[in-house]
């Protein structure tokens, strides 16, 4: 039988409820495939793009096996950073929101270890953390491996690129042999395979081709401009375009604390992120930012490593990427989950052949566009609201609406005359 839908999974009503709670309405294909293998019992390797759902491809079989009653940790998901970590213990943690009684803890270097060991002493199922913090609670006693059943590891390849290969393996080493591992990753080079035929046992290969894969709508444009138009530049595109949640990626901490104090003093929601600001201002500013208190993030690719936030309208290469999979990366970051995105990016004049390359090696579309002047505002505004009116006449149920101009009409005006009005109303607002 193929599944198209959650509920031709053999899972728990709880979790069935809570994926329609979260919104989802069908399982995405790296979901499909995986979901009723792991529900079997079986070691897996699922590969797929980011941003293809991989967190409850583990998370659903993974929640399926809790038995809730022992409160000892029964599954142990490895994650390369911490945001990660925490953004996977919130999804899962709304997977599990239905199951009474589920404990699910990040752990992480840079939180007292003393506050993770009193909560693991109270009981927990389902652990979540960087290798070096979990491999630190084994050593020291404080994580009870014994009704391990699942360890996951989730972007595999990301952590081995970090120089996590011999942590992951020790962690593998101490949890019991009998134990069903998920090893997911957006690309399976040699040395995944490799610990795949150490630590799994006749693992399935399931992966979803590029051509499977649901390619966001992201439209990419760039703007040939000067450094010093930069800032102009991108508050323009933020006005006209009238961004609600916006990523900004600089190349260096620098430029992103120049950028943010440049945009506070005109005047706009900012914060920026980089790996000289704690870890506990960044989760601060991380969270403001999903709340949508921040309109605008700016950013260093590597604070940027793992940011989840569904809504990100567009991206602003403020500076280009200096390497093609930055590239992939930050865009990455907006039309998720099937939104509609926009990537903007500045090119200076020296760096025509860098965004070549970018494009050759994306087989990326980017297209040349002008920032536009007082004009072409007007054009672009009236356009992002032909698109949702667009999109509202597709998709809404308009009768009373039509009802209503009719009414309205049959006086005085056209309908044309009455849509102008409106257009002016809804600009102007
Ligand atoms: P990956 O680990 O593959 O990069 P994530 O697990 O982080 O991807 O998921 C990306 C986004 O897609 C998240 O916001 C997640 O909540 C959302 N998502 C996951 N599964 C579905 C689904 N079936 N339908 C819609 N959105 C989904
Ligand atoms: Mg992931």
């Amino acid at each position: 039988m193929s599944i198209t839908t959650f509920d031709d999974f053999n899972i728990s009503n709880n979790i069935k409820k809570a994926v329609k709670d979260m919104g989802f309405e069908e399982p995405s294909a790296i979901q499909k495939i995986t979901i009723p293998e792991a529900l079997k019992g079986k070691d897996i390797i699922g590969q797929a793009q980011t941003g293809t759902g991989k967190t409850v491809a583990f998370g659903i079989p993974l929640l399926q096996k809790i038995f809730i009653k022992d409160k000892s940790p029964q599954a142990i998901v490895i994650c390369p950073t911490r945001e990660l970590s925490i953004q996977v213990a919130n999804e899962i943690s709304k997977l599990g929101s239905n199951i009474k009684k589920l404990k699910v803890l990040p752990v992480y270097g840079g939180q007292p270890i003393g506050r993770q060991i009193r909560v693991l002493k109270k009981g927990v199922h389902i652990v979540i953390g960087t290798p070096g913090r979990i491999l630190d609670h084994i050593e020291r006693g404080t994580l009870d491996l014994i009704g391990i059943e699942t360890v996951v590891l989730d972007e595999a390849d990301e952590m081995l690129d970090m120089g996590f290969r011999e942590d992951i393996e020790k962690i593998l080493r101490h949890t019991p042999k009998q134990r069903q591992t998920l090893l997911f990753s957006a690309t399976v080079p040699d040395e995944i395979k490799r610990i795949a035929k150490f630590y799994q046992r006749k693992p399935e290969f399931l992966k979803v081709s590029s051509k499977q894969m649901t390619v966001p709508e992201i439209t990419e444009y760039y703007y040939n401009v000067d450094d010093r138009q930069k800032l102009d530049a991108l508050c323009r595109l933020i006005d006209v375009y009238d961004v609600d949640l916006g990523l900004v990626f600089c190349n260096t901490k620098r430029r992103v604390d120049y950028v943010v104090r440049r945009l506070k003093s005109r005047g706009y929601s900012v914060e920026g992120i980089h790996g000289d600001i704690d870890q506990k201002n960044r989760d601060k500013v991380m969270n403001k930012f999903r709340r949508g208190d921040i309109e605008i993030l700016i950013a260093t690719d590597v604070a940027a490593r793992g940011i989840d936030v569904p809504n990100v309208e567009i991206v602003f290469n403020y500076d280009l990427p200096q390497n093609p999979e930055y590239y992939v990366h930050r865009i990455g970051r907006t039309a998720r989950a099937g939104n509609i995105g926009y990537a903007f990016t500045f090119v200076e004049p020296k760096e025509h052949k860098l965004l070549n390359n970018i494009r050759k090696i994306t087989k990326s579309k980017i297209k040349k566009q002008q920032i536009p002047d007082f004009n072409e505002m007007n054009n672009i505004k009236n356009k992002l609201i032909f698109n949702e009116i667009k999109n509202t006449i597709k998709k809404e149920d308009l009768k009373e609406y039509r009802r209503a101009i009719k009414d309205f009409t049959k006086k005085d005006f056209t309908t044309l005359e009455v849509a102008a009005a409106l257009l002016k109303l809804v600009k102007e607002e």
